[in-house]
């Protein structure tokens, strides 16, 4: 069990409940990433996880859009990449990482949404001597992530997703909570997302082989897991439950 060297030491006797350690225990650390090609289901999932176990989302997609749109020097500088379909740069994008890990609504863990990207960005965080427990790859074809970013709505504020026939808002291009009018990312359009998925397997894909030979080679590598992405959103959500247990 993943959890099991905190487990042991502070409630020998308290069953294991997956939905809410933090509350069973007062203490259970949670520093998860989530890997997987755009679409995959990343935030989607990231938004139960988080809930669940009350630690942060840190997804640096919405860290980028949040800068472009308000219009800093960073989201200037990282606009025209991200319209591509691009990647920002490694050095950017750690040293904006490692900030927010540093906050102290991360000292309970954290889960990482689109980063690590490339191995340098997953080297950056082992020598930086951060500790992660468990990455878990959701796995999609390309063909469905297509299909799942044509109709991927979102809400700007909160980053909130939806998707207009598996995960639709109440009230069609609305979001739940506020009301506001949802929006489509410019990214999401077809050809970028070809590009963006093959950037996805060129620069991405390599980490899976990174972290499954890490979990063989070291005792305190995160574990590695992998599941099936396609689905109910509540039947990955479950692959995943059982992929942190
Ligand atoms: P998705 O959720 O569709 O996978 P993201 O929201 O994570 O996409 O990322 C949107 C864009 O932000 C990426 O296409 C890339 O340009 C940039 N980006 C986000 N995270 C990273 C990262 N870790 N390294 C480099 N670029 C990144
Ligand atoms: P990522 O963060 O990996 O880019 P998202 O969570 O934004 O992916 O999901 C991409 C789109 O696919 C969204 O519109 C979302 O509602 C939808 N989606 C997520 N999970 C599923 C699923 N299991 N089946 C169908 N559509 C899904």
């Amino acid at each position: 069990m993943l959890f099991a060297k905190y487990w042991v030491f502070l409630v020998a006797d308290t069953p294991f409940k997956w939905q809410k350690p933090l509350e069973n225990l007062g203490i259970a650390l949670m520093r998860v990433i989530l890997l997987g090609p755009p679409g995959a289901g990343k935030g989607t999932q990231a938004q139960f996880i988080t809930e669940q176990y009350s630690v942060p989302q840190i997804s640096t997609g919405d860290m980028l859009r949040a800068a472009v749109k308000a219009g800093s020097a960073l989201g200037l500088e990282v606009k025209g990449i991200m319209a591509s379909g691009g990647l920002v740069s490694d050095e950017l994008i750690i040293s904006l990482v490692k900030e927010r890990i540093s906050h102290a609504d991360c000292e309970r863990g954290f889960l990482l949404d689109g980063f690590p990207r490339t191995i340098p960005q997953a080297q950056a965080i082992i020598d930086a001597g951060i500790i992660i427990d468990a990455v878990v790859e959701i796995r999609v074809e390309d063909n469905e992530i297509v299909s799942r970013l044509s109709g991927r709505r979102v809400h700007e504020g909160s980053g909130r997703i939806y998707h207009i026939h598996h995960n639709p808002p109440t009230t069609a291009g609305m979001d739940n909570e506020t009301g506001e009018p949802l929006m489509q990312r410019p990214d999401d359009l077809e050809e970028t997302v070809r590009n963006r998925l093959s950037v996805y397997h060129m620069q991405t894909q390599p980490l899976v082989q990174f972290y499954t030979e890490l979990a063989s080679s070291d005792n305190i590598a995160p574990k590695f897991s992998t599941v099936d992405g396609l689905g109910l959103l509540d039947d990955v959500q479950a692959r995943l439950v059982a992929a942190l247990q």
